[in-house]
């Protein structure tokens, strides 16, 4: 189709990662894009900016520097049995899915390093599983951090955006707000929506919803890229599955408020199809953040496996809930018990080891790209500063020197007080007895001396295992843990070149595209509507951004001729 030299060859609704990646596909090939978000200028690139910045990659030079053995064989198996496919709609994500498998195990590393993104030495091993070769869970460490962080991976796109603004290829409108896709003759043309009055918010804080005008743009195609359902704990509650119990009363939000789901009930109303609402991955370790930016901002601990993990009226959880393990699984026990939180409880040794915090605003060493930084932060004594931070000022901590004290802290953070010192006192005993040879019969220790065998986990990140109750490993702390709201597994149904499928009564493989309609990253499940299934290795998201925006980039950019 010719293109009508007032209006733009595509428009993308969503500056985040996902929306990025693909204006730099179509402006590489010379397409003009309007980049729509209803947020301002300096919250571009999304929630990538706030990540971690981890990354999944199989049979990397990292990994093999480490002497970790992995392939696409083992990688593969493991995607299996996290996502456990098993619906007639998880024909396209599955077929994502082993795309994606096969791009982090081949092109992904050499494009990440053309694109400027570096990555740190060390290999972190998350999700480590049910403790079944067949099940849940990474097999061997792939969690690859970002040199930089969030920051840096959202940078090298937002730079390709402002040179394409220079060329003339991108007209870049923030605070317009989509409201509706225009369609004619059943083909998506065009976005409706609201002009938002101009915000001058720090990134990431909520911004007004006062409307200024409207506004209509066309083009040939459009790109939804708007991001997941995690900032809207109403939608959440709405889409939660029964199988994880009744949804929580109280959650703390791990996105900022933009991550608002709206989009998605839009693209249906155009045409679109939405599968596999019902999956999401929230975790289990949320923080209510001292210093908040966005509503009910919530910061995830990334835990080492040593700390004991407790429900809320201080039973031990059961095996395999360890720390950094089972995030669904440990939801589902969590939820089992009635109740929304849970308890870590730990020592000083655990806690200035194994504690990081996820989020680019709390590793300002990493963020800064420093060494000496990094070197000066991590080799201190104590906690890291932001995690000394949250034993400070932060609602969910509590620290003594003998169990009753700690306990009655515990209860006093609860509306009435659930935990019985004497039932926590016989848990504590027993598990410290375990500590006392190299063998045990208790699966967590185990799991600590097998994750000790990984020479980056002993250095860095695994404490021995000691006695929790002997006074030389510092004071006792324990930490409430709060449900915190995060992915969305799900969204809209997309084939394997980023296209909105329209409903059929038909298999899903028969299902047809909307004309003109295209979806990448969050909103699309990362792919297909749910490239994840049920739950996700990690590290995952980002390069799902990464991996559909481009997709969709490229399909476009070819459909146009
Ligand atoms: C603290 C934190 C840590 C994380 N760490 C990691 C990690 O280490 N590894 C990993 O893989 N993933 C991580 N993630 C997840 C990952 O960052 C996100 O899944 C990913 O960035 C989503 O990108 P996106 O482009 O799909 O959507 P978003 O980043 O949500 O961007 C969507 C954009 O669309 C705009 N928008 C929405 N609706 C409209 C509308 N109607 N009109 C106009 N604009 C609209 C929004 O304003 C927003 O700018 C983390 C996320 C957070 C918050």
């Amino acid at each position: 189709m010719p293109s009508n030299s007032d209006q733009p060859d595509v428009i993308v609704v969503g500056a985040g990662l996902a929306g990025l990646v693909a204006t730099a596909e179509l402006t590489a090939a010379g397409r003009r894009v309007a980049v729509v978000d209803q947020e301002p200028e300096q919250s571009l690139g999304g929630q990538a900016f706030w990540s971690l910045g981890g990354l999944f990659l199989v049979d990397s030079p990292e990994q093999r520097r480490m002497r970790i053995k992995d392939s696409y064989d083992l990688a593969w198996q493991d995607w299996q049995g996290t996502a456990g496919f098993d619906r007639d709609e998880d024909h396209w994500p599955r077929r994502w899915a082993e795309a994606y498998v096969g791009w982090a195990a081949g092109e992904k590393r050499q494009w990440l390093r053309e694109q400027g993104i570096g990555l740190m030495p060390q290999v972190g091993w998350a999700e480590r599983g049910d403790g079944t070769a067949e099940g849940h869970g990474n097999s061997v460490p792939r969690f690859h951090l970002t040199w930089g962080v969030g920051p840096a991976v959202v940078k090298p796109f937002v730079e390709k955006l402002r040179a394409a603004q220079q060329r003339g290829l991108v007209d870049l409108r923030c605070r317009h707000r989509v409201d509706e896709l225009v369609v004619t003759d059943g083909a998506v043309t065009g976005v409706r929506g609201i002009v938002l009055e101009p915000s001058d918010v720090d990134r990431g804080r909520p911004s007004s919803r006062t409307s200024t005008g409207e506004f209509e743009l066309s083009a040939q195609a459009v790109i939804v890229t708007s991001g997941g359902i995690g900032g809207n704990v109403d939608l959440v509650r709405e889409s939660w599955p029964e199988r994880l119990g009744a949804p929580p009363a109280f959650m703390v939000q791990g996105v900022p408020d933009h991550v608002d789901g709206r989009m998605i009930g839009i693209t249906e109303q155009a045409g679109g199809s939405v599968v596999n609402r019902d999956r999401m991955w929230h975790y289990v370790e949320g923080l209510r953040n001292w210093d908040p930016i966005w509503t009910e901002h919530g910061i995830r601990i990334i835990p080492g496996p040593s700390s004991l993990w407790l429900d809320a009226t201080g039973k031990r959880l059961p095996p395999p809930n360890f720390p950094g393990f089972d995030t669904l699984g440990t939801l589902h026990a969590i939820k089992a018990t009635g109740h929304d939180h849970s308890w870590f409880v730990l020592t000083q040794k655990i806690i200035e080891k194994e504690f990081a915090l996820s989020g680019s605003e709390q590793n300002p060493d990493i963020a800064s790209q420093s060494v000496r930084e990094v070197l000066k932060s991590r080799l201190a004594k104590g906690a890291p500063g932001p995690v000394q931070a949250f034993v400070d000022h932060g609602a969910d901590f509590v620290a003594a020197t003998s169990l009753e004290e700690l306990v009655a802290g515990m209860n006093a953070k609860t509306p009435e007080p659930l935990i019985d010192v004497a039932a926590v006192r016989r848990t504590v005993e027993a598990r410290d007895r375990e500590v006392a040879n190299t063998y045990t019969k208790d699966l967590q220790i185990a799991a600590i001396r097998n994750a000790r065998t990984y020479f980056v986990d002993k250095v860095t990140r695994v404490v021995e295992p000691h006695a929790l109750l002997d006074p030389d490993n510092g004071p006792l702390i324990a930490v409430k843990l709060n449900l915190l709201t995060r992915k969305t597994l799900g969204g809209l149904h997309t084939d394997l070149q980023g296209r909105v499928l329209r409903e059929a009564d038909a298999p899903h493989a028969d299902w047809r595209p909307v004309p003109g309609l295209y979806a990448a990253g969050e909103v699309a499940g990362f792919g297909g509507g749910g490239m994840h299934g049920y739950r996700a290795l990690e590290g995952t998201f980002l390069g799902g951004c990464l991996f559909s925006g481009r997709t969709a980039g490229r399909a476009v950019a070819a459909q146009l001729g």
